[in-house]
């Protein structure tokens, strides 16, 4: 442990080795508060690629296992420390190097905020589009650990549609460079997307070049009440049947519509069985949403309430924003998951998960990234109560996606969530 601590300290500023327990036990873990975290021997924050390949070499070298960190925003406890470990940080590594419109593409480190990049390039009329809901806290380089999607990404795709190169550190220290920062590339092996979603498991993330693109339209929000989850699911076929292209499709069932209430005091509608939220920056995005709306109310909407301007829109994403908190004020703690099913099969999917619910005794909130089919059933428990905790956590955990799973013959795709 002196041996440790003594080598990283000579390649590292004091002030970016953290021994404390009382600090550094609060890098334990990330937002999967079900999930185990061991101790860390120590914390550093490294500023520079140098320092990374530092600590990797020591890490090696005394067969120390590492653990790399962003925002520690992640809902699967990859980022957790296992005991004894090296928690790296990557959080001081945060410049965004350039930002080239001629060749659409920024150059970061991986400690930038998804948000902060997304504003930077907005800036010079880009766009970055990935997304998570978690975006104002959680690092490119956890988006790229995780793959992660947001609610942008019915219309632009999730982040390894984004990443064209990246520089990392490998277990050894050696910096390796993968992929281009050209519009085309498609000679040998596609190592960059090989790390994408990787979850540090490959190497540590400490440069990305990611594609941008020009900045669309303000986008207009549009909110519809259905009275159930068949009826809203039949509404978001009906729009991808037609072949809309929406910026945004998201779906909140009653749970959690009503969690969301709760928390902030948002004015949804506690009656509804399922909103649905509907999002357009095509040039004419209040035509596109007309039509959404007349088949919402086709579908059997009671009710179909556009926003007037991008500040309405704004508070209505704010309130999708924050559902996954929501739910977890319900009870104190939530095991959110990750399952992926075909457009349309969702109402399948949200019915038979409160089905699974009534038979656990459980409450489970749904709030689903609609226009990709994937949804995250989210199990809201009390952590002190030992009976609920089981219910929730053992080994039903999982037995209940796996009961829907077995009942669906066409893919599903049950993943840990990120
Ligand atoms: C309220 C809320 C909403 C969310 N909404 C979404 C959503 O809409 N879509 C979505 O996909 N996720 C969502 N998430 C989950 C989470 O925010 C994302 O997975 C995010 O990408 C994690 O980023 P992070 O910086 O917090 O990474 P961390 O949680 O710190 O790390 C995530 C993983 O990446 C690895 N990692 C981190 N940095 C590096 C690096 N530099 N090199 C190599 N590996 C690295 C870690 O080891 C870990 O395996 C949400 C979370 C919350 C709390």
């Amino acid at each position: 442990m002196t041996d440790l601590i003594e080598l990283l300290r000579e390649g590292l500023p004091a002030e970016a080795v953290l021994t404390d327990p009382d600090v550094t036990g609060a890098y334990a873990h990330d937002m999967a508060s079900f999930c185990e975290a061991g101790a860390p021997a120590v914390v550093v924050l490294p500023r520079t690629v140098e320092q990374v390949q530092h600590v990797c070499r020591t890490a090696t070298a005394l067969r120390v296992p590492v653990v790399p960190q962003g925002a520690r925003t992640g809902l699967s406890g990859a980022a957790n420390a296992s005991d004894g470990c090296i928690v790296l940080s990557l959080v001081k590594m945060d410049r965004v190097l350039e930002i080239n419109p001629v060749d659409r593409i920024a150059v970061v480190e991986p400690g930038v905020i998804n948000a902060a990049l997304s504003r930077a390039v907005m800036e010079k009329g880009l766009y970055y589009p990935p997304d998570p809901s978690s975006w104002e806290q959680c690092t490119i380089g956890g988006n790229i650990g995780t793959a992660s999607g947001g609610l942008c990404c019915v219309k632009y795709g999730v982040t390894a549609e984004y990443v064209l190169g990246l520089d990392v550190v490998l277990a050894d220290g050696r910096l390796l460079k993968t992929g281009r920062r050209t519009a085309k590339g498609v000679a040998g092996y596609d190592l960059t997307r090989l790390f994408v979603g990787s979850e540090g498991s490959l190497g540590i993330v400490v440069g990305a070049v990611l594609a941008l693109k020009p900045a669309p339209p303000e986008h207009l929000v549009l909110a519809a009440e259905f009275p159930s989850t068949a009826s809203a699911c039949d509404a978001i076929c009906r729009i991808m049947e037609r072949g809309h292209t929406p910026s945004l499709l998201e779906l909140m069932d009653r749970t959690s519509v009503r969690a969301v209430n709760a928390m902030g005091n948002m004015g949804l509608p506690e009656s509804t069985e399922a909103l649905l939220m509907a999002a357009f920056d095509t040039p004419d995005p209040a035509s596109d949403l007309a039509a959404v709306a007349e088949l919402c109310t086709a579908a059997g909407a009671t009710e179909v309430v556009p926003a007037e301007d991008a500040a309405e829109s704004d508070l209505l994403l704010q309130a999708r924003r924050m559902t996954l908190p929501a739910l977890e004020a319900v009870k104190g703690v939530t095991m959110i998951d990750d399952v992926c099913v075909p457009r349309s099969r969702l109402a399948e999917m949200i019915d038979g998960t409160a089905a699974i619910a009534a038979k656990y005794g459980l409450t489970i909130g749904v709030v689903a990234h609609a226009g990709d089919g994937n949804t995250h059933p989210t199990v809201c428990f009390d952590a002190g109560d030992p009976d609920e905790s089981r219910r929730a956590g053992s080994p039903s955990t999982r037995s209940w996606l796996w009961a829907w799973s077995w009942a669906a013959p066409s893919p599903v795709n049950t993943a840990s969530a990120s």
